[in-house]
This record gives structure tokens, C-alpha cells and sequence, in this order.
């Protein structure tokens, strides 16, 4: 008789230890975010925001100027000059924030969000807050705080359920 065949290795034996941890969803979307706040040309922080509805990504943006007006990358920030502390007088800013170009995104091309939620890198502000009370966002995943407040007691009242990544 002759001896058991040496056994050979599955396919799936050699390949799975090479394959990353599988993320979860709130993982794999957040990583999406991380992702797009790459493309940001704000000079203070890289911020990523992606709405997603049912698995699905309705829109994604990051902090930079509205389309067509130079960066504050490329022409200076009023901010960044005058040393506005963080969290403070944004309207100096010619950027918008990632969840609001997120939310712009979405009603540029028409898609409804409501019922959506948002990955974000950082805790929103306070006036990003109330953009997305209003745009029906229900739930927001964040992992980077920000020193605002207000915002979170926002969305406290509004009932919008706030989770920290990792947290
Ligand atoms: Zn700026
Ligand atoms: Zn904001």
C-alpha cells in the first residue's frame, strides 16, 4: 500500500493569511473617508466626509474651495494669518468643510440623503451640525474630535445618534 500523499495546501490556506482583517462596514466606509480627505487643501487639517444610505455611498467631499475659486493652498488663508485659533470664525475661510461639499455633492447630482449617515474623520462643527440636521442625516461616525460644543449638544437635542470610531 502505498503511503498517504503528502497533503497538499489549499489554495485558500496560502492566501488567506496574506489577506487583510476584513473591516466592517462602519470600518470599510470611515476608511473611504480617510481616504478622501487625502484630496483636501486646507492648511490646518485633512477632513474626509462620505454619506452613505443602505451600503451604498450617495457622495463624498473634503474641506477645499467651492469649484472654480483658488485654494487656500494656493493663495493663503485669512485664518492661518491671523492665527484664528481652531473651531473659531470659519467664515474667514474661503474653504468649505467636507460634510458640507459632501452634502453640495449630493444635491448637485440630485440625490436624496435623507435617512443617511455620514463617515467623517472629524466631529462636525456646529454649523455643520445644523447642515446636516436639516439634510436628514440620521447617524454620523467620527473619529478625530473638534473643539466645538455646540455641535454636539445639537445633535443631541436633534436626536442624531454620534459614535467615535475606535470609542
Ligand atoms: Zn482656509
Ligand atoms: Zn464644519
Amino acid at each position: 500500500m502505498d503511503g498517504e500523499k503528502p497533503k497538499k495546501e489549499s489554495l485558500a490556506a496560502v492566501l488567506l493569511p496574506r489577506r487583510q482583517a476584513r473591516p466592517s462596514w462602519d470600518e470599510y466606509f470611515f476608511q473611504i473617508a480617510e481616504q478622501v480627505a487625502t484630496r483636501s487643501t486646507c492648511m490646518r487639517r485633512q477632513v474626509g466626509a462620505v454619506l452613505v444610505k443602505d451600503r451604498r455611498i450617495l457622495s463624498t467631499g473634503y474641506n477645499g474651495a467651492p469649484r472654480g475659486i483658488s485654494h487656500c493652498t494656493q493663495v493663503g488663508c485669512l485664518r492661518e494669518q491671523m492665527g484664528i485659533p481652531s473651531g473659531e470664525r470659519h467664515e474667514l475661510c474661503r474653504a468649505l468643510h467636507a460634510e458640507q461639499n459632501a452634502i453640495a455633492q449630493a444635491a448637485l447630482h440630485g440625490v436624496k440623503i435623507d435617512g443617511s449617515t455620514l463617515y467623517c474623520t472629524h466631529q462636525p462643527c456646529s454649523l455643520c451640525a445644523k447642515m446636516i440636521i436639516n439634510s436628514g442625516i440620521v447617524e454620523v461616525y467620527f473619529d478625530k474630535g473638534y473643539p466645538d460644543e455646540l455641535a454636539t449638544g445639537l445633535f443631541a437635542e436633534a436626536g442624531i445618534r454620534l459614535h467615535r470610531m475606535g470609542g
